[in-house]
Formats: structure tokens, sequence, C-alpha cells
């Protein structure tokens, strides 16, 4: 059985960014992932630019890619009522199959050990962790991250609460062929049960990225259906849907997307990215909110290496509150967001108080996003 200092399960966003944190400060790493690189993921593919710091100083830089620089929204309601406004902070648009990949390649450079199997036992006894993959393969730690995203097999293995209930969101992204689409743009559109958002990568290709509610979803047999008869009421949506190429056979889709509250800290595992809490969507932020909570959880697991007298109990304790004070309002500020978005007559007021308000508007993005995450 081989062993190592930590083991991250799931080598996305997260995971990938604790395993260069950690390998840069010295610890031998291993990501276990159920999936080769590189792959499509559902995702609106804008990464709020506060990540832009923390990815130098991993020497991560997106230079190899013509990524489109992003700095303003526009928002529409079903009736086409707009509103345009600068981004306080920007972002930038990159395909999760370009930015995953690209992570792996620098961490693989840096010795950090890949496993391609999905995990499914994660036991802790005596200090240590042993994890096996459904391949009945078994690798020990002193640490386990769990970065596993939104949802796995391995949360009913844990008997987590927010897979004991059912829940209602769907999401469903493909790319397109639209050339008109300004590069500086994400656009996020809504209609009758959820919302999508548009936004250029760095193929040139606009990502269309949408979730919505399975009570809106099953008044339609499929997503064409959807697509022409609900989605489409957005005269925006309309207009791309009808003028856009698509480049995939056919959209991606993923079910049973949860926004419940998760614990940071489950078997004694850290848990970083979706696997700690998902933000909502339309915030844009959780990309950086997963690659800043791979930060926090590195920091404290390089203490606890160096340092003999913080102890396993306190590594737990100071992730936990860590992980609330980042992030506790930003989720809070999502809810309420999404709770006014989806109730058409609430929406249309809000849409017309921060029409007249840029200041309001802006606070309102401050708030979803964090501040530039320096090292
Ligand atoms: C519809 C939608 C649109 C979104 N749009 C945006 C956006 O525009 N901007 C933004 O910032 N955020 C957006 N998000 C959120 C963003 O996609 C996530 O917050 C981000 O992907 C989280 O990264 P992660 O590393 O935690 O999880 P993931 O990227 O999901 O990575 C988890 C990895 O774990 C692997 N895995 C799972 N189970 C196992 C197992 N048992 N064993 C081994 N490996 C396993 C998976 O294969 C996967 O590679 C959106 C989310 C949704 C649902």
């Amino acid at each position: 059985m081989v062993d190592y200092d930590v083991i991250i399960i799931g080598g996305g966003l997260a995971g990938l960014t604790a395993a260069l944190h950690l390998r840069k400060n010295g610890h031998s790493i291993l990501v276990l992932e159920k999936q080769q690189y590189p792959h499509h993921k559902v995702c609106g593919e804008y990464v709020s630019n506060e990540v832009l710091p923390y990815l130098e100083y991993l020497d991560i830089t997106f230079s190899e890619f013509q990524v489109a620089q992003i700095d303003a929204l526009q928002f529409s309601l079903v009736n086409g009522r707009t509103i345009t406004t600068k981004l306080p902070l920007g972002g930038t648009g990159i395909s999760r199959y370009a930015f995953d990949d690209l992570l792996f390649r620098k961490a693989k450079t840096q010795g950090v050990v890949f496993v391609f199997e999905s995990v499914d036992k994660v036991h802790f006894e005596n200090d240590r962790f042993l994890v096996t993959t459904q391949r009945e393969n078994r690798f020990t730690s002193k640490i386990t991250l769990g970065a596993y995203g939104k949802r796995s097999t391995l949360d009913m293995h844990f008997k987590r609460d927010f897979v004991q209930h059912k829940s209602t969101w769907l999401g469903v992204k493909a790319h397109y062929d639209f050339p008109d689409f300004p590069d500086n743009l994400v656009a996020l559109h809504n209609f009758k049960g959820g919302y999508a958002g548009l936004s250029k990568t760095e193929t040139g290709a606009v990502n269309f990225c949408y979730l919505t509610t399975y009570e809106s979803f099953k008044s339609e047999k499929n997503i064409d259906s959807f697509n022409a008869n609900v989605v489409s009421k957005n005269p925006f949506l309309a207009e791309f849907l009808r003028e856009g190429e698509p480049l995939f056979q056919s959209p991606l889709s993923i079910a049973q997307i949860s926004f419940d509250k998760k614990k940071a800290i489950e078997n004694h595992m850290l848990m970083c990215g979706d696997s700690a809490g998902l933000i909502h969507p339309l915030c844009g932020n959780g990309m950086a909110m997963a690659i800043h909570s791979a930060k926090l959880a590195s920091e404290l697991i390089s203490k606890y290496f160096s340092d003999t007298s913080f102890s396993r109990d306190q590594l737990e304790g100071a992730y936990q509150t860590t992980w609330d004070q980042t992030f506790q309002h930003r989720l809070w500020m999502g809810r309420r967001l999404q709770s006014l978005l989806l109730n058409p007559s609430l929406s249309q007021w809000a849409l017309g108080a921060v029409g007249n308000s840029p200041w309001i508007l802006n606070k309102l993005i401050k708030s979803t996003h964090g501040k530039p995450i320096t090292s």
C-alpha cells in the first residue's frame, strides 16, 4: 500500500489547486480522479479575476490561450428588460476543458501523482486515512482532502445531510459558434424557472450554460423542446439559439444540484470547493471559491506538518472557522439573489431599483465576490 502526506479526492479546480500548493510546500501528493483530462464540465466558464494573483503564485498563467477578458455584465428578464454594467474586478472566459487540463499538466510536472479511479471508501483510524477505490486499490495518508465536487457516491458513504433529500436543480451546457457575441461580456438571461449565462471562451466559442428547476423542466420532454418553448421566451436567448451554431454533438447536463449547507469537515477530511458548499451560479464565483478554499486548506495543512504543537483538532477547527468567515456571507447573498431573480414580480421591481442605481448594483456584485486572493 502506497503512503502519501496528502491524498486529494477529486481533481477539479479545488483538488488541482490544492495539489499544486501543497506540492510547492514539499509534501507528497496523490490525486484520485475518476475522469481522464481534458474533459468538458457543466459550468458557466466565467472565472472571477480575484483568483489571478494566487494563480500567479502557483506559476499558472493563461498565456498559452486567447482567453476572453470580461469586464461587462448584461442582465435581462424574460420580457427583454435589460441592464448592463461594468464589473468591478472583471473575469476571464476560459473553458473547463482547458483550465482543468492546464492545472493537471502543471501538477504532473511538479511531481503530483495521479491515479484515475473513482474513490468509494475512506476510513479514518489511528490518526491515518485509508482510501479505497472502486477497483479495490488502497492508499494511505496523514491528511485527506475531499474535493470531489457537488455530489458523489462518497456523500452517501458519509451519509451527508444534503443527500438525504432530492434536489430540484439541474444544469445544461454547450458551446456555440456565435461570432457577434462581444469578447468582454458575460450575459445573464432569465427565463421561467431558471437563467442562462453566455460568455466567450478561449476558443472563441460562446459557452451557453443554464440552471433550472425540475418543476420548470418537466413541462417539456427534452432539452431541445425546453430550449424552444421555455428558454427562448427570453428574446436574447431566442436570438442566440436561432442564430448560433451548436458545437457539441449534444449538450452536457447534470441533475441533483444542491445548494444546501454542507460541513467543511467530514470524517476528519477537509472539504474544498463544491464539496464544502456551492454558491448559486448566477454569482459567477463558484470557481473562485473552489480555488480560494484550496488555498485556505493548503496553508493550514502545511502548518500542521511543520508545527508539532498544531493538533489535528486545531487544524479541523481552524479550517471550519476560516471557511465560514470567508464564504458564508457570499453563500447567503447568493441564495437571496437567486430567490429574487426567480420571482417574476420581485425581479421586475428589483431590476427597476438597481437599474436606477449603479451604486447598489456594484455593491451587490461585490458582495457575491471576494477581494483579489493574494499569497
Ligand atoms: C450550471 C452551473 C454554472 C456555473 N457557472 C459558473 C461560472 O460561470 N463561474 C464560476 O465561477 N462558477 C460557476 N459554477 C460553479 C463551478 O462550476 C463550481 O463551483 C466548480 O466547478 C467547483 O470546483 P470543484 O473543484 O469543487 O468541483 P469539480 O470541478 O466538480 O471537480 C470535482 C472532481 O471530482 C471528481 N470526482 C467526483 N467524485 C469522485 C470520486 N468518488 N472519486 C474520484 N474523483 C471524483 C470529478 O470527476 C471532478 O473532476 C457553475 C455551476 C453550475 C452548476
